[in-house]
């Protein structure tokens, strides 16, 4: 017999070099064959020594696995220290990512304790100085990284594009027979900077191995062809991230759709998406998208998945939006304790659906599933485990018996 055609999707597999992030004991790998990595970055005034550190701690119990901090300023560069000290006080080992621009080179060198306390510096090579100074004050901060074994981020930003090297390329462009479009050859000036940036910073004396590029623009489908080349073209660790991806609904559905597209095809070894926080909303909004994107694709698994049914004109009730909403907040909350205790507990999946239609059969393709009843069935709500029928709840406290149920299945 024919074998079947249809096989299921999978993300393709990019080898790149493997960089290590590293404080105290802690390394964090990334590239190679490391998970895909979650990164974000704090908002608060860096001299604030307090409130940054509490945004860190806060970011990295969300789910972030390095958390860059802006170094713009010598008070800045002063304060460094002491967050990593009140860090390391607090119990959070999260390494920190120095974010450099324009003074990155005198900061690091006169600093030299903020370059100690960070593990990883974020250098914009179209910020690093003009003319003759541009590559002495790119070797100044290659070689803090050098002396201090840390890691690089040479980070291209197509805001803030190294416009020697963009005037040059707009001026061979003109001498092609075809020349190019504009936004092509803004492309190629951002892979260019940062491969020419990382090859540089090699000659300079620091391990390729602990390079990682990144080319961030704002369009998706600028993204996804920078990024697509840029991958071809080096073997270097690649961070992710659409930038000024936007605020809410915006941000989110054009970060998840450009980095999901780039994932499944093997490119990108960490990721940030890069949301604007709406009044009221928390930094970490982005460190949970960004983890659901990656969990989404079937990369990781962080938390317990719920799934549930949008609900239609069979749920005239809201029980079973409240019950799929109670679940999914139980199972995160519970989740720092049993990630330890439980092993694997971050791979279940719950599902919480409204009627007949469409729940007992989600309910068995999950682990544990529950169909409540819609309008016009039997006020019962058969409960499914590991695909098959195991009970049915009836009667006014299905919410809490449904709960102790998921507790037991885990504990078990
Ligand atoms: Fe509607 Fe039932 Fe489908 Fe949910 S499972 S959307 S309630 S038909």
């Amino acid at each position: 017999a024919a074998a079947c055609p249809i096989a299921m999707a999978a993300p393709l597999a990019r080898r790149s070099r493997q960089a290590r992030i590293a404080w105290g004991g802690r390394v964090v790998t990334v590239g190679g064959d490391a998970p895909v990595r979650v990164q974000s970055m704090t908002n608060t005034d860096t001299v604030d020594v307090i409130g940054t550190a509490i945004q860190v701690k806060e970011l990295a119990q969300a789910g972030s696995e390095f958390v860059r901090i802006t170094v713009n300023t010598p008070e800045a560069a002063a304060a460094v220290p002491y967050i990593r000290e009140q860090l390391d006080r607090m119990g959070e080992s999260v390494p920190l990512v120095g974010d450099f621009h324009y003074n990155g080179h005198r900061l690091l060198t006169e600093f030299p304790d903020c370059a100690k306390a960070l593990s990883k510096y974020r250098i914009n090579p179209g910020n690093v100085g003009k003319g003759d100074k541009r590559d002495k004050q790119f070797g100044q901060m290659i070689e803090a990284a050098v002396r201090w074994d840390k890691a690089v981020r040479i980070g291209v930003n197509w805001g803030s594009l190294d416009q020697e090297l963009l005037a040059e390329l707009m001026d061979a462009n003109s001498r092609r027979a075809q020349p190019w479009d504009a936004r092509q050859v803004m492309y190629e000036a951002l892979i260019t900077s940062a491969i020419e940036s990382a090859r540089r910073a090699e000659e300079m004396g620091l391990n390729g191995d602990q390079i990682i590029l990144s080319c961030k623009v704002s369009g998706v489908q600028d993204l996804i062809a920078v990024y697509r080349e840029l991958s071809s073209r080096c073997d270097y660790a690649l961070h992710l991230g659409l930038t000024e991806a936007g605020m809410g609904t915006k941000g989110i559905v054009a970060s998840s759709t450009a980095l999901s597209i780039l994932l499944q095809e093997g490119i990108g070894d960490t990721i940030r998406v890069s949301l604007t926080p709406q009044p009221g909303e928390a930094r970490t909004q982005e460190v949970v998208v960004a983890s659901e994107i990656l969990q989404s694709l079937g990369l990781r698994a962080f938390v317990p998945s719920v799934t549930a049914c949008p609900g239609c004109g069979r749920t005239t009730s809201t029980t079973f939006q409240e019950l799929a909403k109670q679940i999914d907040d139980y199972l995160r909350a519970q989740m720092p304790v049993w990630r330890l205790r439980y092993p694997g507990v971050e791979k279940l999946k719950v599902a919480v659906m409204g009627c007949i239609v469409n729940g007992p059969g989600e309910s068995k393709h999950a682990d544990i599933g529950i169909s409540l009843p819609g309008t016009g069935e039997a006020p019962a709500a058969p409960v499914f485990i590991d695909g098959e029928k195991a009970m049915t709840l009836r009667g006014d406290n299905i919410a809490r018996e449904f709960q102790d149920i998921v507790d037991g299945y885990i504990a078990r």
